[in-house]
């Protein structure tokens, strides 16, 4: 396509900032940008018609990790890490909270879960020991226990006796969210550019030469908010990670509500306007996964029908209204990656799976670095 003067004019030229990646973290970075510099010309580009990678996928959890998620981080990472992992989590949801109000994200205060499944003797016994050990680790932060010993009274099957609830936990309308996320935006004036693919730029030293689908355009500052399309960028640091959800048609009278983790977090569920949203599986084939392809497959798919028929609805009928998948990035290491690459180049990456709690701060961040 031929750009037309005006198109140029307007869209193309003098730009301040541009953002690649319309998610979570690139619409924050935008916002922090508008805050810092009223007057500037700011340019988000968007590969897809909607953001193609987690930001309008994900299940909705307003979450810092599940007990045994905690648990595990300890055993790759120094305790301070993991508390400011979990802080940093707190403090984005606050951010979220704030930025957008939560009557627009549909904030609903519910609390959240974690089941075992009733083969996972090692899981549950480790979590049953540890609870009160996580609980002082983050009581400064909470002043309060984050976890507590309870009964399922929602009728689940095929888990052990006792599930472990955070109060602390939420869910949101991730739909709402990034609408919120996108008509203040345009409020400030921030210009969003649907289904432009930035290929390839150069950093000149005093600016940079970016490539956009076949057009090449020259911004001041460029700054990388792709998350799991990072893995070139970042020389293999990001890598992507598929994750394959399904929801159900809505189902009378469903008494499940809140957000539950499920074998380490592996599986994902929630109640959503009458329907069960049921995510994860990623575990049955970590390989396949590592891919930007937004597929779902067969035995990934199976596996979530199952555990909704076992564990889940073993006593309801349901059917499944829709299926899809997100793409998360993750690493090594659990935090995300926000730094300069070049004078005017910089990216804010690696959101793992907890990108709604943390996005918001890591877009603040990535926008402070200019
Ligand atoms: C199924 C699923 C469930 C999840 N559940 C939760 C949850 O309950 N709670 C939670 O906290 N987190 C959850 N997450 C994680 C969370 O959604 C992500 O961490 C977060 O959305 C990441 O935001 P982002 O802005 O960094 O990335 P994204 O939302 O992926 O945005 C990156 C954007 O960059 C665009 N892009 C990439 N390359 C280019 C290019 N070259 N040119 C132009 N555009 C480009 C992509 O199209 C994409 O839209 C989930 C993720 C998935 C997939």
């Amino acid at each position: 396509m031929q750009l037309s003067y005006w198109e140029i004019k307007n869209w193309f030229t003098d730009v301040d900032y541009t953002i690649v990646g319309s998610g979570i973290v690139g619409l924050h970075t935008a916002l922090q940008l508008r805050e810092r510099f009223p007057q500037s010309k700011i340019l988000v580009l968007e590969k897809g018609v909607l953001p193609e990678g987690a930001s309008t996928k994900n299940a909705g959890f307003a979450c810092f990790g599940s007990l045994s998620e905690i648990i595990d981080d300890l055993k790759s990472h120094t305790e301070e890490e993991v508390i400011q992992l979990v802080q940093k989590r707190w403090s984005g949801l606050q951010l979220l909270r704030k930025n957008l109000g939560d009557a627009a994200i549909d904030l609903k205060p519910h609390g959240g879960y974690e089941l075992f499944l009733q083969n996972d003797d090692t899981t549950y016994n480790e979590c049953l020991q540890k609870l009160p050990f996580i609980n002082d680790l983050l009581r400064p932060l909470f002043r309060n226990d984050v976890f507590f010993k309870n009964i399922d009274r929602f009728g689940f099957q095929n888990i052990k006796e006792y599930t472990i609830f955070n109060p602390f936990e939420a869910q949101i309308d991730t739909g709402n969210m990034m609408q919120a996320l996108l008509k203040l935006a345009y409020q400030k004036s921030i210009l969003i550019l649907n289904q432009q693919n930035v290929t390839s730029y150069a950093d000149t030293g005093s600016e940079v030469e970016v490539h956009v689908n076949n057009f090449t355009f020259k911004t001041k500052k460029l700054l990388f908010a792709t998350n799991g399309f990072a893995s070139e960028l970042t020389q293999g640091e990001v890598k992507p990670a598929r994750a394959q959800v399904l929801i159900t048609e809505p189902i009378p009278n469903l008494d499940i509500k809140g957000t539950f983790h499920l074998d380490k977090g592996y599986y994902y569920f929630r109640n959503i306007n009458d329907r069960i949203l049921f995510g994860g599986g990623r575990n049955l084939d970590f390989e396949g996964e590592t891919t930007t392809s937004l597929n779902q497959t067969e035995i990934i798919q199976n596996k979530l029908e199952e555990l909704l028929k076992t564990v889940i609805l073993p006593t309801t009928e349901f059917k499944i209204a829709y299926r899809w998948s997100g793409i998360m990035g993750v690493g090594a290491h659990k935090s995300p990656i926000v730094k300069s690459l070049s004078n005017n180049v910089f990216c804010g990456v690696r959101m793992g799976g907890m990108g709604v709690a943390i996005g918001s701060l890591i877009g603040q961040e990535l926008a402070d670095l200019v």
